[in-house]
């Protein structure tokens, strides 16, 4: 069976699974297996499917019409340029989250520094802000030993070594650590904010993502206001913690930020123009 035919009957079957972006998952799950770039598939797409190919490609159809997620069936997604290996551990990297490595670039205008991100899953946010600043050190914790493992292939297989990833329930490791005690320019994080009633948890990729990289509590604060409370201790003076939240969170973030004591507060949007990242710069104690 021709390539284009193959794709035409996947993207119908993926349309019918309830996908909203049938024909793009059906060519990056073609892509996958022939190992070749969706810019290929439109100059060959007349070309006949071998059976292993044709059979490999049916069975991640098959799972993606039952929900999995595009990202964990390739293994890989792209962020900020960077193909980055993902995997059910973590949260998929979501083009949105680039608002909060744009805002925290704007702010490391300084040859060197010190960048943390808390919750780093795939490294995404330390990788990107990394490849971007070779005089920084960036550090990324992540409370998953496998997420931790996975981001440093990622560095690895990136090539950037200007980073480093370590096991931690947000920053307690750095408190037992002596060596790792020390403080940061910048904190990042995005971390869990969807509150557990939201109807969002239900529908598409986020029901097969892990629970704890989206959920914070009955309202989707928890985290966020004990970064607020907890990044203080670890940031220099003048330095920025910057948050990514939901779309209505950004007002009471805001006053949390500037309730415990930090300047500047602002609060960014996205490029649809949605409040999606808050940061406020820490004066010191
Ligand atoms: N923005 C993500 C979503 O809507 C959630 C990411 C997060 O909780 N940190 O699925």
């Amino acid at each position: 069976m021709q390539l284009d035919t193959l794709l035409a009957r996947a993207g119908a079957r993926l349309q019918a699974g309830g996908s909203s972006s049938p024909r793009r998952d059906a060519e990056v799950l073609l892509c996958h297996v022939l190992k070749v770039e969706r810019s290929w598939l439109y100059t060959w797409g007349d070309r006949e499917a071998g059976p292993w190919q044709r059979a490999r490609f049916e069975a991640l159809v098959a799972a993606r019409a039952q929900g999995q997620p595009v990202a964990y069936l390739t293994g890989e997604r792209e962020f900020w340029g960077l193909g980055l290996a993902t995997g059910p551990s973590t949260l998929i990297p979501r083009p949105d989250t680039e608002t909060l490595v744009e805002a925290a670039l704007a702010l490391a205008g300084a040859t060197e520094g010190a960048l943390l991100d808390l919750g780093t899953g795939t490294g995404a946010i330390a990788l990107a802000f990394a490849s971007e600043r070779p005089g920084w050190q960036a550090m990324g914790v992540d409370i998953s030993q496998e997420a931790v493992e996975l981001a440093q292939y990622n560095a690895r297989r990136l090539e950037i070594a200007n980073v480093v990833f370590l096991q931690s329930d947000w920053l307690d490791a750095l408190e037992a650590k002596p060596r790792h005690r020390q403080r940061f320019d910048l904190i990042v994080a995005n971390p869990p904010y969807i509150a557990e009633s939201d109807p969002h948890l239900t529908q598409g990729d986020v029901r097969f993502e892990p629970r704890s990289a989206l959920v914070s509590g009955d309202d989707g604060f928890f985290d966020l206001e004990y970064l607020i409370s907890e990044a203080r201790r670890y940031l220099k003076e003048g330095g920025w913690l910057l948050l990514e939240h939901g779309f209505a969170q950004g007002e009471r973030l805001g006053q949390a930020i500037e309730a415990a004591g930090y300047d500047a507060v602002e609060t960014l949007a996205d490029l649809a123009g949605r409040p999606r990242v808050t940061r406020g710069c820490w004066p010191g104690p």
